[in-house]
């Protein structure tokens, strides 16, 4: 941060986000630790992406797999897509997103906003099917890279239509003959892939980790993180555990495959066991090559109910209004102390996103019991106290 706080483009004010000490939850909770939590909403595009984001598309450019003229595709909920809308204000790129339509609308909308364009997928379908979000942005690159030549906004807006319309009518035959379509590469389109690129994991250790570092001179003795592609747990935990001991706990809702595998259980077994929850942003159905299971030592398993409780909760006595994630986050390492005993500990949470993107969902009580959720955020976390 420079001395007035002025600066020239949004991406100088990424980063730089604040700890906040949880004395409500502290006492609350009965805790004998400092608890600290990263609030990442306080970045310009509002989440722990931005750095991410912007990042991979920096990477992308040094190692010439983009210009100024390259369409960027991205199979994202949304807070990557931000993070890649930030960077790409520089050189002017086009984007193009794929977003499942249990995502809502509103985070359509967001990234509309920032000039990008999105297809909407089916939720309900295997990742290898060919209407899935990551099949689909594939689809699209390749569309992008038959023409060979720079596209005008209105054929970038016919490639979005049609692929729209394939996926809208469910024709699948002729959505998986492009997906196999033999189409060379070319720097007309370029995929980041947030799950398989190790620049996600990357910019977390050269970038999140060393901020934290530096806000706690690396004095901190535990730190908890929910897992999403694993990014932002195995950048912090690799920073962290080069430069001295550390817990680095990982926290992952019922449904998803991590804890499973962390506890012993063969991928493919995990995978069948695989299956939905409510909480976004958190958990996977598939392994990424972002996360590194090693540098986790454990992970604290959270269902939806206590997460949306505690997110609700923060708003509330901590003035802290964040997402799903963040709440998980929380109550899973609320869950972990206790039951490990822990004290005296420095503790941080990792706090992904803001809770506006929820408003009609977590903090909408109409939406909790229609989904059979306790809308008594105390009756839930009482018991965990
Ligand atoms: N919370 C939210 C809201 C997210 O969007 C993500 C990213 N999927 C995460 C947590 C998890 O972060 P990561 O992908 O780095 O594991």
């Amino acid at each position: 941060m420079n001395k007035k706080n002025l600066y020239d483009n949004v991406l100088e004010i990424v980063g730089n986000t604040p700890a906040l000490r949880l004395k409500k939850v502290e006492s609350y909770f009965n805790l004998d630790n400092e608890v600290y939590a990263k609030i990442e909403y306080m970045n310009p595009g509002g989440s722990i992406k931005d750095r991410m984001g912007i990042y991979l598309l920096k990477m992308a450019e040094k190692n010439q797999l983009i210009n100024k003229d390259t369409i960027i595709v991205e199979p994202t909920s949304g807070n990557t897509g931000v993070g890649l809308a930030l960077y790409s204000t520089i050189n002017g790129n086009k984007l193009i997103f794929t977003m499942p339509s249990k995502i809502s609308k509103e985070k359509e909308l967001l990234l509309k906003a920032y000039g990008a364009f999105v297809v909407r997928t089916p939720t309900n379908v295997k990742p290898d099917a060919p209407n899935s979000y990551y099949s689909v942005s594939k689809i699209i690159a390749k569309l992008i890279w038959k023409k060979n030549k720079k596209l005008t906004i209105t054929e970038i807006e016919e490639i979005v239509i049609y692929v729209q319309n394939l996926v809208d009518t469910n024709n699948l035959e002729k959505l998986n003959n492009i997906l196999k379509e033999d189409i060379k590469e070319n720097l007309l389109a370029y995929i980041p892939n947030q799950y398989f690129n190790k620049y996600n994991p990357e910019s977390h250790y050269r970038l999140t980790a060393q901020e934290i570092w530096s806000q706690f001179d690396g004095n901190l003795d535990y730190i908890f993180a929910g897992i999403g592609t694993g990014g932002t747990i195995t950048g912090i935990s690799k920073f962290f555990k080069e430069r001295k001991e550390i817990k680095v706990i990982g926290v992952d809702p019922i449904g998803s495959i991590y804890y499973l595998i962390k506890n012993g259980m063969k991928l493919e077994k995990a995978i069948e066991k695989a299956h939905t929850y409510k909480v976004e942003g958190i958990g996977e159905d598939i392994l990424p090559e972002t996360i590194n299971l090693n540098l986790i030592d454990d992970i604290s398993v959270v269902n939806d109910q206590e997460s949306f409780s505690m997110t609700r909760f923060l708003a509330k006595k901590e003035g802290i209004l964040v997402g799903g994630s963040s709440g998980a986050a929380l109550i899973g390492a609320i869950k972990y102390i206790k039951k490990n005993n822990i004290k005296r500990k420095k503790i941080l949470v990792i706090f992904p996103d803001s809770g506006r993107g929820y408003l009609n969902k977590i903090f909408n009580n109409q939406w909790l019991i229609e989904n059979n959720f306790e809308v008594d955020d105390e009756k839930i976390l009482e018991v965990l106290k």
